[in-house]
């Protein structure tokens, strides 16, 4: 099963989507990795979760990446008597540390330290900066505050304090709990929220150990100004716009996403574009023209990947908000502006070997009538870098590392293979036509090139590009061992 576009799509699953059927559903409608997000629901919800997508990868035959997304010092409300409460402007509200149910007038917010570093007439935002309030008085336990903006508020819903710096750790006791739960659950990747550091990175990968790949969500003002060193330091990177919008004024976001996705393409690590892309959908089966927009433009920016939060996670269409994203794809991938764009912010600069191979791939590819570039990769990097081309034909990763061909499901335009190990150019020429033929990308009569390294099986050694024919008795007649 081939999916036909490049960008790829992550779907957050949660109460609306946590059976097989409809997690099937969500990856037949072309979802291609799916997101655990640990703030919401236990760790049993989350591997009930993840053996139904495990067991949808066995029947469908293609490998699908699971990334597992922590809170982070992420401060959220508790619940409430009902699930939820109608907050009215100009209205006394009270947050406090009292774990009792919360009400109309107050609710807990389990994080004594921001009571401490709290002051007078600081705003405290709920749920995406949709409700403000305003603190009037506050101690070492309470705030007692005015409601500017009204609106229902629920269960676990965030909350933002712009004016307030926050002492604060990137990981908290749940998030060390989560981290290990999920690294030997077998996610893929992991994705850090309100990362401000590259330190942050460090931290996270000592505790991860290589078991998945980490993923940084930016999402703080500081993180923006460090984005340099968080994206030398991470694996991929989440433009998680819900709560940058919060803490930024909420018109200095689209730069940020175009600069984040343009710098993550130019160091060859995958970025999701994420939240709210398609929000209307969370109650309607027809999206906005806006949100249509929305997913159109990130594409066309160049993002490795588009997410679904809410809208297939707890609303009420979630495989019509996939269906949706993966028509925008097709429709923007096919418009020769799209190809203009992606040619035009190329990156010039090549320095390494594996660099020239995979242009040199692209530029055969592109040159003569090729089917497909096929790649041998370890680590997933020299798929990375052929990604990073962004060529006019379909890119196959050939892999025998599970964790690497799920990782790559993340990134742009890469179909993954697994493969047996090989340990011979021949056999790799022989395997990647097979691959080409199997899943739909050649005939026997047409071409391929194939990117390796010699020797086999060593990271980093990609020095070989290959035009081959799909047919193996072509290949066993004219290659040398
Ligand atoms: P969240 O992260 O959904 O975990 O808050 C994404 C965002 O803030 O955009
Ligand atoms: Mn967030």
């Amino acid at each position: 099963m081939r999916r036909n576009r490049n960008v790829k799509i992550v779907a957050t699953l949660g109460p609306a989507s946590s059976d097989y059927d409809t997690i099937r559903a969500l990856f037949e409608a072309g979802a291609d990795v799916f997101r655990l997000n640990m703030s919401h629901g236990t760790q049993e919800d989350q591997a009930a979760r993840h053996a139904a997508i495990r067991q949808i990868e066995k029947d469908m035959g293609r490998p699908i990446a699971i990334l597992a997304d922590l809170q982070g010092p992420k401060l959220r409300v508790g619940n409430f008597e009902g699930g939820s409460a109608e907050l009215e402007a100009g209205a006394a509200f009270r947050f406090d540390l009292d774990p009792a149910l919360g009400n109309a007038a107050r609710v807990c917010l389990p994080h004594p330290e921001i009571f401490a570093a709290l002051t007078e007439g600081a705003s405290l935002l709920v749920n995406d900066g949709k409700i403000r309030v305003r603190v009037r008085d506050c101690g070492k336990d309470f705030a007692n505050c005015t409601v500017t903006h009204g609106g229902t508020i629920s269960n676990h819903k965030g909350v933002n304090v712009p004016d307030v710096v926050l002492p604060l750790a990137a990981l908290s006791e749940k998030d060390r709990a989560d981290l290990e739960f999920a690294c030997e659950l077998g996610v893929d990747w992991l994705a850090l929220s309100f990362v401000q550091r590259a330190e942050d990175v460090f931290e996270a990968r000592e505790l991860t150990k290589g078991r998945a790949a980490i993923m940084c969500k930016i999402e703080k003002p500081a993180a923006v100004t460090a984005f340099g060193e968080i994206l030398a330091a991470t694996d991929g990177i989440m433009v998680a716009r819900g709560d940058l919008g919060v803490e930024l004024p909420i018109h200095s976001v689209p730069p940020i996403q175009k600069r984040l996705v343009r710098a993550c393409r130019a160091a060859a690590k995958p970025v999701i574009v994420a939240t709210q892309m398609l929000e209307s959908m969370i109650e309607s089966p027809m999206p906005t023209r806006a949100e249509v927009s929305d997913v159109a433009t990130a594409i066309y920016e160049g993002a490795d990947a588009v997410m679904l939060s809410a809208e297939s996670a707890a609303g009420q269409f979630p495989v019509e908000a996939v269906a949706t994203m993966d028509n925008v794809a097709k429709s923007v991938e096919s418009d020769p502006v799209y190809r203009e764009v992606i040619d035009a912010s190329r990156k010039a600069k090549r320095e390494t070997v594996a660099d020239a191979i995979v242009a040199a791939a692209r530029e055969i590819a592109e040159t003569t009538d090729i089917k497909a570039i096929c790649c041998f990769t370890h680590s997933g990097t020299t798929a990375s870098l052929v990604a990073r081309e962004r060529p006019h034909v379909p890119i196959i990763a050939l892999t025998p590392i599970v964790t690497t061909l799920r990782r790559l499901c993340l990134t742009w335009g890469v179909h993954c293979v697994l493969t047996g190990t090989v340990d011979r150019f021949k056999m790799a020429v022989v395997n990647a036509a097979q691959a080409a033929r199997e899943h739909g990308f050649a005939t026997k009569t047409e071409q391929i090139v194939v990117t390796a390294g010699v020797p086999f099986n060593v990271p980093g050694t990609t020095n070989i590009v290959r035009v081959a024919p799909c047919d193996e008795r072509l290949i066993f007649r004219t290659d040398p061992e």
